[in-house]
């Protein structure tokens, strides 16, 4: 009996797994001929000063726009963009233009505005980061100043050498560094000091129920203060409602992001939004 009862939980987790794969393989069939045609998009996500409640910079996060009006989420199509090694092409239009668009707002009277870039660790497998970013940099007029990479703690625990080195090089062009989804991953302090990061951006998981978990709270809190003691800046990511911007105001946090502000918007709305925002 409980033989045949194995049987047909296999059965059916056997079923549901061929479907997902199938899905999965039609996706990944299609990434790269999307990123020869460009057919993504770059949204732009405020980040926020919550001392004056200024944009300091806008996160690029990525879109895969399909014919029927909706969009493929990042989180799906990026993993499939690494397992087949497209993500390097994909990754170097992210950069290229995230760089085009920050030029062409600098140069519309947003002087000051920063971009952040999110980067997968095959990008600096690759070796080619420094060199993409530098030809983006100068085709686009664009200070390095203008441009924080974000990097997720696992990329910095591999490899470190090369990373270490090719991040050297990111910072003496100018650009900063941010580590995201602080807290999720391994927790190796040391590099928090090698790696020469600005910032820290602590993840959207131990912001959403600070107010109802104490011990969020107490992380949250916890990791403000190391911060603190580095010389980091902290921005805490996923602050949908005023109760949260309000705990984290009283932990000393300066910078956020968050649907209380705005969810990452389309190029052409950005202007509007930055014009009630930031001065200029
Ligand atoms: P991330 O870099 O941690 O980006 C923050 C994610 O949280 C974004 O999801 C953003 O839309 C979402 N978010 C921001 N505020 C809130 C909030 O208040 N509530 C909720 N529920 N969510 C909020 P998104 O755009 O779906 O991106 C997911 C992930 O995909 C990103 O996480 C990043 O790891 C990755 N990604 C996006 N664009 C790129 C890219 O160009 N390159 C690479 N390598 N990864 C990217
Ligand atoms: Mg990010
Ligand atoms: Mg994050
Ligand atoms: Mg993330």
């Amino acid at each position: 009996r409980a033989k045949k009862d194995g049987r047909s939980t296999f059965h059916f987790y056997e079923e549901s797994l061929e479907q997902a794969s199938d899905d999965k393989f039609s996706l990944l069939q299609q990434i790269r001929p999307a990123v020869k045609n460009q057919d993504f998009e770059l949204y732009y996500q405020p980040i926020i000063d919550m001392t004056n409640a200024k944009v300091i910079s806008v996160e690029a996060l990525l879109r895969w726009p399909q014919a029927d009006g909706s969009f493929i989420p990042p989180d799906k199509f990026i993993p499939l963009a690494e397992t087949c090694g497209a993500i390097n092409d994909l990754g170097k239009w992210v950069i290229e233009e995230a760089c085009r668009y920050c030029a062409s707002m600098r140069a519309s009277g947003f002087t000051d505005l920063r971009v952040s870039v999110n980067l997968s660790v095959m990008q600096f497998k690759d070796g080619q980061l420094n060199r993409i970013v530098q030809e983006a940099l100068a085709q686009s007029g664009l200070l390095g100043e203008a441009l924080e990479f974000e990097l997720t703690e696992s990329l910095l625990i591999d490899e470190t050498e090369q990373i270490q080195k090719q991040l050297h090089m990111l910072t003496m062009q100018g650009c900063t560094i941010a580590i995201d989804d602080f807290g999720t991953g391994y927790s190796n302090l040391a590099y928090l000091r090698e790696f020469k990061a600005s910032r820290l951006k602590i993840d959207r998981s131990f912001v959403t129920n600070i107010c109802t978990s104490h011990d969020n709270e107490l992380l949250v809190s916890a990791i403000i203060e190391l911060a603190k003691n580095l010389g980091l800046e902290v921005v805490a990511e996923g602050i949908e409602d005023a109760e949260t911007l309000a705990k984290l105001q009283s932990l000393s946090c300066k910078k956020g992001q968050g649907y209380l502000w705005s969810k990452p918007l389309p190029a052409k709305d950005l202007p509007t939004f930055l014009n009630k925002y930031l001065p200029h």
